[in-house]
């Protein structure tokens, strides 16, 4: 009988347990030590571009402890691209600051520059100040339009905290997503890239940030012998057991990546073009996308009336995990009422979008099923 297909899976490289079990026979139980260490100048290694890594107990701490240094307080406005997933926002509202939500261009599905430019240039016109930073998002892996991002930014002097969660391994003009940005956030979690068991890690571009965020991540205690405090901190460090499953990911990651970019070449060969269905692509050789999650679009009118959610519960019978894509952020009814700047591109991209079954430890004989599974359905 045919196994269940799961959407992405997190899959070990076989080194993890040796980590784990140096950790527990030198007693480094306790969120900090070796395991940390060695994880985050392996994530550096990786990342090049002069990164500061420091690793934390969630990608959505990364992004909070990069708003907290950005300054971000209570009323303030911060621009977030709206298709995404809830944990880029969030981090906002835990400032008690406002999010500004900001359309997709169809080319990367990730935040338009040319929406950015004129929500920042409204928002000063209706609040008399800049939002105080912006976070675009890599979304599934495919890297967003940074050099016009980061152009507009510097323009308003407007610091960029990038979500670069699903983009592990991704590129765009041969430099890694995460390291664009003043700070840049990754995630371990269980269907991520590499997992951690849970996880993520700020990415700095000084020693100086990097120790700062180490400050916040460990409740702001401030040198003195006694507990002393002038900021409020978090506990956001990442454990010694987690970092130890974190470097042994690191010894097959990029096994890993070229295992996801492979499965979006079987599902491109076979699916792309495929009556009413588009397999998302690299939009030029200047971006390259890990490929975390392969994402298809659907026209329906060409699929014999089948939409993508059609599709989804079909394929649940099949027993294949598929998943809609993120619904944008300005849908959302916790945060409604937000502005929001843009021309409903991502609410096109929502309804016809479907992402497919994408973790490195499925066979081609997996991905045939989906893509069988899929031009069946359609065609009947
Ligand atoms: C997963 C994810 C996060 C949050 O990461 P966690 O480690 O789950 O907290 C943030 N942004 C995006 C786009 C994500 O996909």
């Amino acid at each position: 009988m045919q196994k269940r297909i799961w959407l992405s899976l997190a899959q070990m490289g076989g080194g993890e347990q040796k980590y784990i079990q140096e950790a527990f026979d030198t007693n480094w139980v306790v969120p900090l030590g070796p395991n940390v260490n060695g994880f985050e100048k392996d994530l550096e290694c990786f990342l090049g571009s002069n990164s500061h890594v420091v690793a934390l107990s969630a990608g959505t701490a990364a992004i909070h402890l990069g708003l907290v240094q950005l300054g971000i307080k209570a009323g303030d406005e911060v621009i977030c691209q709206s298709l995404t997933f809830a944990a880029s926002a969030n981090p906002i509202k835990y400032l008690g600051a406002n999010p500004i939500f900001v359309d997709s261009e169809e080319e990367t599905w990730n935040i338009s520059p040319e929406w950015l430019e004129k929500a920042i240039i409204d928002r000063k016109a209706v609040t008399g100040q800049y939002p105080k930073a912006i976070i675009p998002v890599h979304l599934y892996g495919m890297p967003a339009k940074m050099d016009e991002i980061c152009a507009i930014a510097a323009k308003y002097n407007i610091p960029v905290m990038e979500d670069a969660a699903e983009a592990m391994g991704s590129t765009y003009k041969g430099r890694r997503c995460g390291t664009f940005g003043e700070f840049g956030a990754l995630s371990f979690n269980g269907n991520k890239m590499i997992t951690t068991s849970g996880g993520g890690a700020l990415i700095c571009h000084t020693e100086e940030e990097a120790k700062r965020t180490m400050f916040f991540a460990t409740q702001a205690r401030e040198n003195r012998p006694y507990y002393y405090h002038e900021h409020i901190g978090y506990n956001y460090r990442m454990s010694n057991i987690c970092a130890g499953i974190g470097r042994g990911q690191m010894e097959v990651v990029d096994e890993h990546i070229a295992r996801r970019r492979a499965i979006h070449s079987l599902y491109t060969e076979h699916l792309n073009g495929y009556k009413g269905i588009s397999v998302k692509q690299n939009p030029s050789e200047e971006y390259d996308s890990n490929f975390w999650l392969t994402c298809i679009e659907v026209d329906s009118a060409q699929c014999n009336g089948k939409s993508a959610d059609d599709i989804r519960l079909y394929l649940e019978t099949q027993d294949v995990e598929s998943r809609l894509l993120w619904r944008p952020m300005h849908m959302q009814p916790i945060f409604e009422g937000c502005p929001y700047y843009g021309d409903n591109v991502s609410e096109k991209i929502f309804e016809r979008g479907l992402c497919l079954p994408s973790g490195s430890s499925l066979t081609d004989e997996q991905i045939m099923y989906v893509i069988n599974s899929i031009k069946q359905y359609i065609s009947e």
